[in-house]
């Protein structure tokens, strides 16, 4: 008789989130990312999936980025055969991400696959899973709304809240009951959405818990009001337009992006921007807005009231261009003039702003504007932290453009808000918190933090760790 959680990913770093926790030897996993980062390391752990997936009893989906969502067809190319529970626009969202992902890993193992003949070298990668391997993941999820309580068999039920991070997205509260009738609750955050984001809506306060798993991106920073940050965007706009530059902002292509295009909706309908064109360079989140409009469950109120009741469009307007096809991408790069730029990947590891980087990148006159995480060891990451000369696509360019960055856009709760989002629990009644999906810094001073606040204890997740609950 037991009740056991352990990682397999998202901890003591911020990608490939896996989580699983066994009731009298049933495993449930909570999310099954794809991780992130150095090519060779991601790729042995996203290959090293959960042992004996056939064995699962159940999966659970808070969210649909990559990291959480990547390798769910992996466990069904690798004979999982069970439901995969999620939020309706969880599934929608993931279906994209995944299909993506697909369609990534093809076009990589033929391009591989030609420079290695090319050189007479042998090349046997394949990719981790195909199209066909999504299409059979898609047909094992149950979509489960927000408060609506189910059990999943094995002694376990769930039930998911708003997370308030991306459209979706979810905590996900479990309730374990071992053989000999002993019941504990355990809440999930996955990823911990902020207040006041646009779009979407609070992150839900969710009833007593036993224990926590919590996330830690930002354990160790406070963010920047939004206010601010909606001033910043629209200065760093003027300023690199008034050099006659071009802003380029890597985002992800789901949530951020439609959040970057309300904004800028938003500052040019008060003229606190110029009319400039805007591009949004991502067949994916072309994709992912058409799946914002179908899904006004997951709006909050002001979007509700545009969207529904005046009839406007917060994810399209004269100034916007979506393009979609290669064709269309590289017309971008004759523009001239300012313009902003919004491509993916967020972390610029892979996709179409790595080709807008390469072309933008050494001109003094333009920015290049991060408002998401990004990893250690990505090319993003490298920006970010300002080196002078970056390697894209195997060629070095000197980063003569400018880099901004505004955090306050952050999808991730800070430390302070995540306290705040705590503090609402039954602090007497919650015994532990065991923090993932951070790195080191981070997780150290959450733990911390969240001691001097009164949490009874803290546990700080180490991979493959098993902690009797
Ligand atoms: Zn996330």
């Amino acid at each position: 008789m037991s009740i056991r959680l352990h990682s397999e990913g998202g901890a003591g770093e911020v990608t490939g989130s896996r989580h699983v926790l066994t009731v009298d030897g049933a495993r449930c996993l909570i999310d099954c990312g794809a991780f992130q980062g150095k090519r060779e390391v991601a790729e042995a752990k996203n290959r090293a999936l959960v042992p004996d997936p056939e064995s699962l009893a159940s999966v659970i989906l808070t969210h649909a980025h990559f990291d959480h969502c990547g390798m769910l067809p992996l466990l069904s190319k690798r004979g999982y055969r069970g439901n995969y529970y999620a939020t309706p626009a969880t599934r929608d969202l993931a279906g994209v991400v995944m299909m993506d992902s697909a369609a990534i890993q093809a076009r990589d193992a033929e391009y591989l696959g030609k420079q290695a003949a090319r050189k007479g070298e042998r090349f046997d990668w394949k990719p981790l899973y195909a199209e066909e391997d999504v299409v059979k993941a898609m047909g094992q999820f149950v979509t489960v709304s927000y408060n609506r309580p189910l059990p999943i068999g094995d002694g376990m039920r769930m039930e998911f809240f708003d997370a308030g991070h991306i459209l979706g997205s979810a905590i996900c509260r479990m309730s374990a009951r071992d053989r000999s009738g002993r019941e504990v609750t355990i809440g999930f955050t996955g990823d911990l959405g902020r207040k006041g984001k646009p779009i979407i809506r609070d992150p839900d306060h969710i009833p007593p818990v036993d224990y926590l798993v919590l996330e830690a991106t930002y354990g160790d920073r406070l963010h920047e009001s939004s206010v601010d940050a909606l001033e910043r965007l629209a200065t760093v706009v003027r300023e690199t337009a008034a050099r006659g530059g071009k802003i380029i902002i890597p985002a992800f292509a789901i949530e951020r992006t439609q959040e970057l295009v309300y904004y800028l909706h938003t500052l040019l309908d008060e003229g606190r921007i110029p009319d400039l064109p805007i591009y949004v360079d991502s067949p994916m989140a072309i994709n992912a807005t058409s799946i914002f409009q179908i899904h006004p469950e997951c709006y909050d109120e002001e979007t509700h009231a545009a969207f529904i009741r005046h009839h406007q469009n917060p994810f399209g307007f004269n100034a916007l261009h979506f393009s979609s096809s290669v064709a269309e991408s590289k017309r971008i790069n004759d523009i001239q003039g300012p313009a902003v730029i919004i491509s993916a990947d967020g972390m610029c590891e892979a996709g179409r702003i790595q080709h807008h980087l390469m072309h933008n990148i050494q001109d003094a006159r333009n920015t290049i504007l991060i408002v998401g995480y990004m990893a250690a060891n990505t090319l993003g990451r490298r920006l970010r932290d300002r080196e002078p000369e970056v390697r894209i696509h195997g060629d070095f360019f000197k980063v003569r453009a400018r880099i901004e960055e505004i955090n306050a856009f952050s999808a991730h709760a800070d430390y302070g808000e995540t306290w705040d989002w705590v503090s609402h629990l039954d602090l007497s009644r919650l015994k532990k918190a065991f923090l993932v999906h951070g790195e080191p810094e981070g997780l150290r001073h959450l733990e911390s933090h969240l001691l001097s606040k009164g949490v009874a204890a803290v546990q700080v997740v180490k991979y493959g760790e098993v902690y009797e609950l």
